[in-house]
């Protein structure tokens, strides 16, 4: 199975990589927003990393439940509750032995708790346009039987080109959407920072 120290090394990493692409999430953000998604988003991530060091977690669902709190209660704006909520979602959902089907239908009930709370669809230009993709390339991965490692690869590259596509959409939730057509032309930070975190999934297994 899949260890729970897996997953705290998914939020260390996910941290790692949100800290070095801080000044580009937040330009982005500044783009189309309020220029404060890298920034918000390292410092959650700064505080469920020192969350998961204080209290080490005995299970994946335990890993989860303390990084949708800790992003909840730290992160202000709108990214905050919704990657909160999916990884609350995911804590609800998943079991021991982790096994990748597991994983990948508490990622799918994560994400369908996100486009509840936020209200999008594909298409509005959003991290649901990074999110989605993501979830669809596990569930194929599995169907085709290969290991974690391959399917998470799968996985980060299907949430990058879905970040990427972001770029032509206009936005339809969020503060962008009160540019209106003006925010085409620019990529969604959320897709963005969305992206990292199936990247850091793909980096931290063997
Ligand atoms: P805020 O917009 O409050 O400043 P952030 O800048 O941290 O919050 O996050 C903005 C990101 O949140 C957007 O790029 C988008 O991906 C995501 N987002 C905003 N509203 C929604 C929503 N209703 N559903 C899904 N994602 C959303
Ligand atoms: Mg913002
Ligand atoms: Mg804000």
């Amino acid at each position: 199975g899949l260890a729970a120290g897996l997953f705290v090394a998914w939020f260390e990493e996910a941290a790692r990589l949100v800290r070095r692409d801080r000044d580009r999430l937040t330009a982005l953000d500044a783009a189309i927003g309020d220029a404060d998604h890298g920034t918000n988003l390292d410092r959650g991530l700064t505080e469920v990393v020192k969350a998961l060091g204080e209290t080490p977690p005995e299970s994946a669902a335990q890993v989860f439940a303390v990084a949708g709190a800790t992003l909840i209660r730290k992160v202000g704006g709108a990214a905050g509750p919704l990657y909160g909520s999916v990884f609350r979602q995911m804590g609800r959902m998943i079991e021991e032995p982790v096994t990748l089907a597991g994983f990948a239908g508490a990622f799918e009930a994560g994400v369908v708790a996100l486009e509840r709370l936020g209200k999008a669809a594909l298409g509005d230009k959003t991290m649901v346009d990074a999110l989605v993709p993501a979830a669809r390339a596990l569930a194929l991965a599995l169907r085709d039987g290969v290991g974690a490692r391959e399917a998470f690869e799968l996985a980060a590259r299907a949430a990058a080109e879905g970040a990427e596509g972001t770029i032509p959409m206009q936005a339809r939730k969020g503060r962008a959407s009160y540019l209106g057509e003006r925010s085409v032309g620019h990529e969604d930070p959320g897709a963005a920072s969305s992206a990292l975190f199936m990247a850091a999934l793909a980096t931290v297994t063997a």
